[in-house]
């Protein structure tokens, strides 16, 4: 025990990133294991939240869309994120919830694969295409981005669009069988359960030897892996910014297009703020020439405006350097869980080798859900994925390995005492 203690204090003396804690304002005593759900306030980010309100909005009003750039802020986000994921500029915009940029896209990608096959059939010398109306993904991939392929199946018909979820292990098989079929691979790059990470080039490339389009959902790895997406080739991405990013309880997503498709792609969602010129109020709609195409309604600023400011923390971070941390902060964690808990029940439900998973851990338990809440009553913030999943999440930008070694000990105790069998501990809350 003193031992652990006693790395986790050199582990944090060689910590380059230590001073970006200063950046979050943390309750006193809390130890947050939760940024990978929802990420926690910066001083940054809370002071804009007041700005926007009391300056921007009390006393600029409508002259904030130009002097406060409000109509600018799904770009300048997008600009923003642009090089954590590795895109170039111009080619992400904020806007929206992930299922619903989600639907933007796979309708964009059924719509360009469409075309091309009826492009083909028109030309009397090019060859005819295969006709693709299959949306391939994951049977553990997040619920939403089944339900949005599922969704947009009912409205367009199984004929023009339907989804195929495989076990992870089947995917590359999958795209070789059944690849003339296919029009859009949909994966998730980090799994939200077990933190498996997919290899996101050679998924990439394999569907594209295919003539499948891929579209990877960032949610769990933008702002704590190193993502590029250019030299991946990726053709679509979509992310979460409340998660690593830290944008807030509700912020908008963020979608990405290849530079190539930009100026080709169509989306059913179009509304206002993705014409052309939304301030000419033409009656037909034209798309704009930019990644703005992608925009539907207009854009919730307050939430867009403090996580604009939330960004702010990475301006200097290097990818790299932001995953070892997390890497080491997650192997120690789990160094720490294996030495301290011993009870037979408790077993890790991930890869054994941080570096083979996303910035998280998992463990499942029969009494996951009230371990989890024992943890919470002691500070240490963890959550719950059912059915039997407790998930810890290590985000490097506010955690210490002292942190972390204080959460596997508290760990330890609850799991000793059994504290988690008390009542309490079973009610259910709504969000887990
Ligand atoms: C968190 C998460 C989402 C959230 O989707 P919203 O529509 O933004 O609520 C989607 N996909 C994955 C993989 C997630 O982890």
């Amino acid at each position: 025990m003193n031992e652990l203690r006693a790395q986790a204090q050199q582990l944090d003396k060689q910590d380059t990133l230590s001073h970006k804690k200063e950046a979050f304002d943390l309750p006193k005593g809390l130890i947050y294991l939760d940024g990978n759900s929802l990420g926690p306030l910066t001083h940054a980010a809370k002071k804009r939240a007041v700005d926007v309100v009391n300056e921007q909005w009390g006393n600029s009003l409508i002259a904030s869309w130009n002097s406060h750039k409000w109509i600018e802020l799904p770009m300048i986000i997008g600009n923003k994120i642009a090089p954590l994921i590795g895109a170039t500029a111009n080619t992400v915009v904020c806007c929206d919830s992930i299922s619903v940029n989600l639907f933007k896209l796979l309708s964009a990608a059924l719509m360009a694969q469409k075309s091309a096959y009826s492009d083909s059939q028109k030309s009397a010398t090019a060859k005819s295409l295969p006709k693709r109306a299959v949306i391939l993904s994951q049977n553990d991939n997040f619920p939403t981005d089944l339900y949005m392929a599922q969704g947009l199946s009912m409205l367009l018909g199984e004929q023009e669009c339907n989804l195929l979820s495989v076990d992870s292990d089947a995917i590359e098989s999958t795209l070789l069988e059944r690849g003339q079929e296919i029009a859009v691979l949909m994966l998730t790059h980090v799994n939200f359960r077990n933190g498996d990470i997919h290899d996101m080039q050679r998924l990439t490339k394999l569907a594209h030897a295919q003539g499948v389009l891929v579209l990877w959902d960032l949610a769990h790895s933008a702002g704590v892996l190193p993502i590029d997406l250019q030299a991946c080739d990726v053709d679509y991405a979509v992310g979460c910014t409340y998660k690593y990013l830290n944008g807030g309880p509700g912020a908008p997503a963020f979608a990405y297009v290849a530079p190539k498709h930009i100026t080709t792609l169509q989306q059913p969602l179009s509304g206002w703020m993705g014409h052309k010129q939304p301030f000419a109020f033409a009656h037909d709609y034209e798309s704009s020439e930019t990644v703005e195409r992608l925009l539907a309604g207009t854009p919730s600023i307050i939430s867009m405006s403090i996580l604009d400011a939330a960004l702010d923390v990475f301006e200097d971070i290097n990818m790299t350097e932001l995953r070892d941390k997390s890497i080491a902060l997650n192997a120690y964690f789990g160094e720490c869980v294996a030495a301290l808990v011993t009870e037979e029940d408790f077993v890790l439900a991930c890869k054994p080798n941080a570096q083979h998973r996303g910035s998280q851990i998992s463990y499942q338990h029969p009494h996951a859900y009230a371990i989890c809440q024992a943890l919470i009553d002691r500070q240490v913030v963890a959550d719950f994925r059912a059915p039997n999943i407790l998930r810890l999440g290590f985000s490097p930008l506010f955690l210490s390995f002292e942190n972390v070694f204080e959460a596997a000990s508290i760990l330890q105790q609850v799991m000793q005492e059994r504290s988690y069998m008390q009542a309490k501990y079973s009610v259910k809350q709504a969000v887990t």
